[in-house]
């Protein structure tokens, strides 16, 4: 899927807007994405809130309804994909996650802004959506970079982080071709990202920060 859209109306719709309060942040799997936005969030708690994904999984102890997850059975999940209601899901572990439409939605009643961690083709189905958003791209400042904090993380085999990397080529690809993106940060330096990220929210979102 390519980004035909980024040339149509929506891109004037995608203009840094304080109005916006969607946040979407896109960057390959290992660039950071978590730390940096975790970061964000806890130095303005009061300020942002992270959208809430449907699963099919049960709910497990301690967890609650509307801030881990909504939890739906497998059959509402299907129903919710067939009538085009995610902009991304995916099915793990034998079961689905998405991220709703109406959660996006949800936001133009709230005065919080509300970050989504997404892929790029997520972040496409939000733009063709026409959802009002700010969309900001976090890159590795190189490959090799990109290819320690996989394996830093300790948390895949080595073939699944051989296949994360050649992913990541592509999504950084496909970044590099949409049109829609306001900002790109460079997740070199931890601290010196945060800043770049608060330093453009700051200017999209003046009164908040
Ligand atoms: P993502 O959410 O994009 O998949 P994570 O936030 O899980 O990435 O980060 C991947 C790994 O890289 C983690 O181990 C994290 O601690 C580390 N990391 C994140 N940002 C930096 C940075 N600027 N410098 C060094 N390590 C980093």
């Amino acid at each position: 899927m390519g980004c035909e859209s980024s040339n149509s109306a929506q891109t004037e719709l995608n203009g840094e807007r304080s109005g916006n309060k969607v946040l979407v942040v896109v960057g390959p799997s290992g660039v950071g994405k978590d730390t940096l936005m975790q970061k964000v969030f806890d130095n303005h708690p009061n300020v942002f809130k992270k959208g809430v994904t449907h699963t099919s999984r049960k709910m497990r102890e301690g967890e609650k309804e509307g801030y881990n997850y909504y939890y739906v059975t497998e059959e509402e999940f299907l129903k919710m994909k067939s009538e085009n209601k995610f902009v991304e899901f995916n099915y793990y572990n034998k079961n689905y996650y998405g991220l709703s439409k109406m959660e996006l939605e949800s936001q133009s009643k709230s005065d919080k802004i509300l970050y989504v961690i997404i892929d790029i083709n997520g972040a496409k189905n939000v733009n063709k959506a026409k959802i009002p958003a700010n969309y900001v791209a976090i890159l590795p400042p190189n490959e090799e970079t990109l290819n320690e904090r996989l394996k830093g993380r300790g948390t895949e085999t080595e073939e699944v982080i051989k296949g994360r990397l050649e992913t990541a080529k592509t999504e950084l690809k496909e970044i590099e071709k949409c049109g829609f993106f306001n900002h790109k940060v460079y997740n070199n330096n931890l601290d010196e990202a945060v800043q770049d990220m608060e330093g453009f929210l700051k200017k999209v979102y003046p009164d908040k920060l």
